[in-house]
């Protein structure tokens, strides 16, 4: 173990070094889930109501990390309306996880030191540590106190910090029972909405910093532990493409695909049509797609596997796509021609258009379906 992941003495879980305020609630609420829910089932029975406002509280809180916490807050990967940003101090509030202030600070150190012990929740410590250990421990003396200077000017910022357990407990557990209670069950609201609520979002989201740390592929590059998994993507609102993200972190979207699972990209793209959205940041298709062929090129290098004809491949690959890029810009500088010849010119530039996207597509598939046949082989000569 190198002199930088040794672990300090702060994280070590001694009697001193508990946050015993987090330890607790972490410990009891599980607990008091496990023993009021079937209570409750079987003394009332079934209330798809009940069910409703778990789902709409799951939605609200988890989002509000994810989309709020995480991508406005600690990334500023778009731009939110006051009224938004102020839904997501509630409810982000109400998911039990620290206030904006805290959460950020630590989330970007996280990606700072990555990997590291000064990473607040390091894999490096194993699952457990990553997962949940990490908040049953006081802060690290070195960093405590330490908070992110934009944020902390922030008036809203300072206002939820400095509210954070009265907006947590009102929004977080009140108000649900407030809601059971307007339908007939406030013991109902206060555990659907409120505790087993807290529980499921708590660890669907650290689910973020453990197992997408462990589980999945890298097709960005494996110069951190994050991957990318489209399992957890369901169970973290989108944000199971961590590879990606931690290789792009200024992106808004982490399943970069429309098809990929991200309900925390498509809720940003919700807001962006109704205006309360803005400069939504993307990077280029080009670094994305430079990004992949380096990570399969080191790849390919450290197998033995890279000869002249892939580095030929990979250089019709950008090549093409820079072409594809050109025509497009041509395609659109024509459409707003108006001299006699712009339907001739607008034909040429379609055909050529079409023959560098099937170009490129064709070398495309041609580079991923050799990196596969040698990952593959490579993977059978280790057994
Ligand atoms: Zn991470
Ligand atoms: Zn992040």
């Amino acid at each position: 173990m190198s002199e930088n992941s040794k672990p300090s003495h702060a994280s070590q879980f001694t009697f001193r070094n508990l946050n015993w305020i987090n330890a607790s609630f972490l410990t009891l609420a599980p607990l008091l889930v496990v023993i009021s829910l079937p209570v409750h089932l079987y003394k009332y029975g079934f209330d798809w109501r009940l069910i409703a406002l778990f789902l709409f509280y799951y939605m609200a809180t988890g989002v509000s990390i994810t989309a709020g916490y995480h991508r406005l807050f600690s990334h500023r990967s778009y731009d939110a309306s006051k009224f938004i940003k102020i839904l997501y101090l509630l409810f982000g509030a109400a998911a039990l996880e620290g206030s904006v202030l805290k959460w950020c600070t630590d989330h970007r150190r996280h990606h700072k030191f990555v990997d590291t012990e000064d990473d607040p929740y390091t894999i490096k410590r194993g699952f457990f540590y990553a997962h949940i250990g990490w908040v049953y421990l006081k802060e690290d003396p070195k960093y405590a106190g330490v908070r992110a200077a934009d944020l902390a000017n922030d008036p809203l910022v300072r206002w939820q910090n400095d509210n954070y357990f009265a907006i947590a407990i009102l929004v977080g557990f009140l108000l649900p029972t407030l809601i059971g209670f307007l339908i007939g069950s406030p013991w109902g609201g206060l555990i659907f909405g409120g505790f087993l609520r807290v529980v499921v979002t708590h660890h669907c989201t650290f689910f973020i910093n453990s197992l997408c740390h462990m589980w999945g592929s890298q097709p960005y590059g494996d110069k951190t532990t994050a991957r990318d998994n489209f399992v957890l993507a369901f169970l973290t609102y989108g944000e199971g493409y961590h590879n990606f993200h931690h290789r792009f972190e200024g992106d808004f979207r982490n399943g970069l695909r429309w098809y990929q699972w991200d309900p925390t990209k498509w809720w940003i793209q919700t807001l962006s049509a109704f205006s309360l959205a803005r400069n939504l940041r993307k990077i280029s298709e080009s670094e994305i797609l430079k990004a992949r062929l380096v990570a399969d090129e080191t790849k390919l290098i450290q197998w033995g596997f890279y000869d002249d004809s892939l580095r030929e491949l990979k250089k019709t690959i950008e090549e093409s796509q820079k072409k594809i890029f050109q025509f497009k810009a041509r395609y659109k500088e024509l459409k707003s021609d108006i001299t006699i010849q712009r339907d001739v010119k607008i034909q040429e530039i379609r055909y050529e258009l079409e023959k560098a996207r099937a170009e490129f597509n064709l070398a495309l598939q041609q580079w991923r379906r050799l990196c596969r046949a040698y990952s593959e082989q490579v993977a059978i000569q280790a057994l």
